[in-house]
């Protein structure tokens, strides 16, 4: 055979390239184990997402949940508009990969309201007033962003990025990566949003300089909720910065903005706000047919959780 004919030299000096090609392969992963964690270093993205029950709300969350487990170093923190926490939430978020934190608050609207405006809420624990508008998720958002000043506190790493997300909008795993840039605020294009096909900072000079918006023009911060994120340190350094109930419907995200940046503030992302990479879709609310008015019902579903 020829191995047999190979000569001592030419084995001895096949071993040794190979052990050479060894060492030279696993020196990365020695080497890995004596770098300083700055170079490896990720900012936490900590998602804030507001939820409440409706039929589509487990659909809606699984597509959600499912594009953040693929987000590296995200902490989701899910605040149910509820009085309790419900197993439906409890258990999709257990089933998940995800780092998460599952709070609740409910949001008291009055069932008595003689207001006619859809867009004024009354709630139970203030005095009827018409400059207090109906927004979705502020309770909740303000309990999210207390837990977050608690938790940064106790914690030795006090960075990250802090994204005010719905449960049914469309997010790019780009927008993460533009995200993790942010030193005060970073903001970029929303899609299918304000009567638009996307509503955007103008950059000039790499500054935002304004806004293409049509909808309420005038707000302090024409911008959607998903088209901004925050340093997180800047929560500690603002406590008294929330959402508020006595602002009109479109100036949730002016409000929180104003305690932590001025527009001269705000850092153009996504390519200088020429990408779209977020989406602010919305679930259509399904119409399902009533069983007792059907000739021939289906069988009941109750105890499936859909
Ligand atoms: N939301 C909530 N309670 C409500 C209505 C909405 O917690 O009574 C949540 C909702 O799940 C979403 C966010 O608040 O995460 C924004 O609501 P929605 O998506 O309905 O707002 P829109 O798309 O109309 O701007
Ligand atoms: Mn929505």
């Amino acid at each position: 055979m020829p191995f047999v004919n190979i000569k001592k030299q030419y084995l001895a000096f096949g071993m040794l390239v190979f052990v050479v090609l060894f060492l030279f392969n696993s020196r990365p992963a020695i080497q890995c184990q004596f770098t300083p964690e700055v170079s490896t270093y990720v900012p936490t993205i900590y998602g804030i997402t507001p939820t409440y029950a409706r039929l589509a709300q487990k659909a809606d969350l699984t597509r959600l949940s499912q594009t953040l487990m693929l987000v590296k170093n995200f902490h989701w923190i899910v605040i149910e508009d509820s009085e309790t926490k419900t197993s439906l939430v409890e258990n999709l978020l257990k089933e998940s990969t995800l780092k998460y934190t599952h709070l609740n608050v409910k949001t008291h609207k009055s069932k008595h309201s003689t207001v006619m405006d859809v867009n004024i809420c009354v709630f139970k624990t203030e005095t009827i007033t018409t400059s207090w508008y109906c927004a979705s998720g502020v309770e909740q958002r303000n309990v999210a962003l207390n837990w977050l000043r608690g938790h940064l506190k106790d914690s030795d790493d006090k960075r990250g990025a802090v994204y005010f997300m719905d449960d049914d909008n469309t997010y790019s795993l780009k927008v993460f990566d533009e995200m993790r840039k942010i030193k005060k605020v970073g903001v970029w294009p929303v899609g299918i949003v304000g009567g638009m096909r996307v509503e955007m900072p103008l950059v000039t000079d790499g500054k935002v300089s304004g806004f293409n918006a049509v909808w309420k023009p005038f707000r302090p911060f024409p911008i959607d909720m998903a088209g901004f994120a925050i340093n997180a340190t800047l929560f500690l350094l603002h406590p008294e910065a929330k959402f508020s109930r006595k602002v009109q419907s479109g100036f949730q995200e002016s409000e929180i903005l104003k305690y932590v940046a001025t527009k001269d503030d705000l850092e153009p992302l996504a390519e200088n706000c020429t990408k779209v990479y977020v989406w602010h879709t919305r679930t259509q609310k399904p119409s399902i047919l009533n069983p007792k008015k059907l000739k021939h019902p289906p069988l009941p579903d109750d105890h499936i959780e859909v």
